[in-house]
């Protein structure tokens, strides 16, 4: 271990809050699919930054684009119009369908605005018994208060009851569950079509039909968690396209930005007319240089990464499978488009740390699960790369 490494841990370990669990590697550049340590060593990024790097490190147009916004004007506040932030939501709503956006910095701030607007709906209506939501179980949607209640891990929520009350938890592989649990107090049910911290699982079919079923019986309103499907991971623009899901709320984050944090509720027409200036708000959300970048991650999307999700989700899935067929301890491989997560029948932590140190990032998610979230630029190439590494690491492991 290098002076820098030890200065830097020791640094860290004294004053940053300890609450994750770092792998032992400090990264100091990036370029494409690729990043490099503070001992000059090259790692293929297959995480992205959990699903934030869509455009790959250092991508030349992104970092140009927003080099000149900072040198132009970075930040005005929600208080003054800009050039920015009507294109973007302009775009975000020819893609998603749905009217309008607000806009905000992280994934955990859209659920949190969802989560308000769906409440505000029904009151503006009248319907003020209208305040309960239906979230699934191995659902994640972030760490505030609001959406830490639509968490179902007990993990995360123990600590920090009571949460907002009336949220309950139906199971996905369940549709009756769906229909058990929704009625006339329930102000919207929130879904991601895939559930991505939970273990990479696609919400089946017949469950999507029950949600539409449901929410059609009492108008409840649907929240599409696509923070993590969304902005074309799954191979269409919103994973709720790609699993015939229509939602009335959609929260966007991680990929939208290439990096540079922001985050944005689509909010449909009928909802959007029942909210008003004071409702909600936030000092940094859509400003000049989020909105730059997430305008520029729109461009490439359009141009070639929506076809070579498209394309290269195939060759990843294959890849895959071929593994799942070597290696007993894989018991499935789910997801779509770039997501893909394998499931172990045993902790795959040592296979993890084996693939870090053949220079491949992939992390471990809701304890039995690698998740691939790879960059929207890979190629067949960084593929099959990947999976030789992957069948090393899962080779070497020992499980
Ligand atoms: N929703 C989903 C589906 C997520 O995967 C995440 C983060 O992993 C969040 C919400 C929270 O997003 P953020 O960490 O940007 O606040």
């Amino acid at each position: 271990m290098s002076a820098t490494q030890v200065d830097i841990k020791a640094l860290e370990s004294q004053h940053v809050l300890q609450t994750y669990k770092r792998q032992p590697v400090v990264f100091e550049r990036g370029s494409g699919m690729h990043l490099f340590d503070d001992q000059g060593r090259k790692y293929l990024d297959f995480l992205s930054g959990i699903g934030v790097v869509s455009l790959g490190h250092a991508h030349p147009a992104l970092a140009k684009a927003i080099g000149d916004q900072a040198a132009t004007l970075v930040h005005t506040s929600n208080l003054y119009f800009h050039p920015l932030q009507g294109d973007l939501a302009a775009r975000l709503s020819a893609l998603t369908g749905i009217e309008r956006a607000f806009f905000c910095n992280s994934g955990t701030e859209a659920i949190e605005a969802c989560l308000k607007f769906a409440r505000r709906y029904w009151y503006t209506k009248g319907e003020t018994t209208r305040t309960k939501y239906v979230a699934f179980k191995y659902s994640f949607h972030g760490r505030t208060m609001g959406s830490l209640s639509v968490t179902s891990d007990e993990h995360y929520r123990g600590p920090f009851q009571p949460l907002i009350p009336g949220v309950s938890f139906a199971d996905a592989s369940d549709p009756a569950s769906v229909a058990a649990l929704v009625d006339d107090t329930t102000a919207a049910v929130i879904v991601e079509p895939v559930q991505g911290e939970g273990g990479v699982r696609p919400i089946p079919p017949a469950t999507i039909q029950a949600i539409k079923d449901a929410c059609a019986k009492y108008g409840t309103l649907l929240i599409a968690d696509e923070v993590q499907t969304g902005c074309g991971r799954t191979g269409q623009f919103l994973g709720s396209q790609t699993f015939g899901l229509t939602p009335d709320l959609v929260a966007l984050g991680k990929a939208l930005g290439g990096g540079i944090p922001i985050g944005a509720a689509m909010v449909a027409g009928r909802i959007a007319e029942t909210i008003f200036p004071g409702d909600h708000g936030t000092t940094y959300g859509g400003n000049l240089l989020a909105c730059r970048a997430a305008l520029v991650f729109l461009d490439e999307l359009d141009q070639t990464l929506a076809a070579n999700v498209r394309e290269m989700s195939p060759h990843l899935f294959a890849g895959l499978r071929a593994l799942a067929a070597k290696y007993p301890v894989i018991t499935d491989v789910r997801g779509v488009g770039l997501l893909a997560g394998l499931d172990f029948s045993k902790d795959p932590a040592p296979v993890v740390a084996a693939a870090l140190e053949r220079g491949l990032l992939v992390n471990r998610t809701s304890n039995t699960v690698i998740r691939l979230l790879p960059p929207f630029i890979v190629s067949k190439r960084d593929v099959d790369e990947a999976m030789g590494i992957l069948d090393a690491a899962i080779g070497s492991a020992g499980l």
